[in-house]
């Protein structure tokens, strides 16, 4: 059986119309291949080889997803230095313009423009945000960003955001910092990215404190991340209780396995048919109103 069918035949037997993911990489040519470039070389950031499994031309990077019954996935983007989150937001409008499926994504750094093309990226319909701590080397708590934080909340947008520590520690990375944040701005739509990889515990504890906090599943569970950074078991009635507040992601098209491996992760978790159906499709469906 190839991929396709059989990721197909995965909510098929779960009677959903379809997946939604909300971590998917879609990005301005130039900036992806710097990207994959950085992936191949094993850099700092990525501390082991990284086989890039989607390589391919964007329009049949769409076609796979889209093959695959990817109903609604994102365009996370992200900037590693100042005067580029505009760009590439300007870059991610025109990307939703043209592709009815992906949730218009925008993204911010520190910066005294920021809360400007934050509040531009809004009106122009962005429906979720990205941060990227580790890339962008930032503390989310700067004061240059509090403005954006207040208009995120107010809004009630979500932002994915990769604050843990995982797979290389950042200077800003890690719970402390998102702790601070939450009790500044503790309404934030905040979608942890890779449940907080390797630092599950602290963001499962900031997802039960406060009620906006959501966790997306992306690489978690896979024998890639089980390796370095494994889920603690302990933990799993509480991810089980938590089914409302988890998110289906994969990484796509930057993951070093194919993407049906990552439905077979959460299966084998053995949560039960009624949690796959809210992590893999409803609770994104309720979250973006789909
Ligand atoms: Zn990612």
């Amino acid at each position: 059986m190839d991929e396709r069918a059989a990721v197909v035949g995965f909510w098929r037997e779960l009677a959903l119309p379809g997946l939604v993911d909300v971590h998917t990489h879609f990005m301005p040519d130039r900036v992806l291949r710097k990207v994959w470039q950085y992936f191949d070389a094993a850099g700092p950031l990525t501390g082991r080889p990284w086989p890039i499994t989607y390589r391919t031309a964007e329009d049949e990077r769409l076609e796979t997803l889209r093959g695959f019954g990817v109903r609604a996935f994102t365009s996370m983007l992200y900037p590693h230095k100042p005067a580029m989150a505009a760009w590439l937001n300007s870059w991610s409008a025109d990307f939703a313009a043209r592709t009815p499926d992906c949730l218009h994504t925008a993204t911010f750094f520190p910066e005294p423009s920021a809360p400007t093309y934050v509040r531009q990226a809004l009106e122009a319909g962005a429906r979720v945000f990205k941060s990227h701590l580790q890339v962008g080397a930032y503390d989310p708590n700067d004061p240059r960003l509090d403005d954006v934080w207040g208009t995120l909340a107010d809004a009630r947008t979500p932002i994915v955001i990769h604050c843990g520590s995982g797979p290389v520690p950042g200077k800003h990375t890690g719970p402390e910092p998102i702790a601070r944040l939450l009790s500044r701005h503790p309404r934030l739509r905040l979608v942890v990215a890779h449940m907080g990889t390797p630092e599950y515990r602290d963001f499962l504890d900031l997802a039960e404190r406060y009620d906006g906090v959501r966790l997306d599943t992306t690489m978690v569970f896979t024998d890639f991340s089980e390796r370095d950074a494994p889920f603690p078991r302990e933990e799993l009635p509480r991810l089980r209780a938590m089914g409302d507040r988890i998110l289906f992601g994969s990484d796509f098209p930057n993951i070093p396995y194919p993407y049906l491996h990552a439905l077979q992760a959460l299966t084998r978790l053995d949560l039960g048919d009624d949690w796959l159906r809210a992590v893999c499709h409803h609770n994104a469906a309720e979250l973006f109103r789909l």
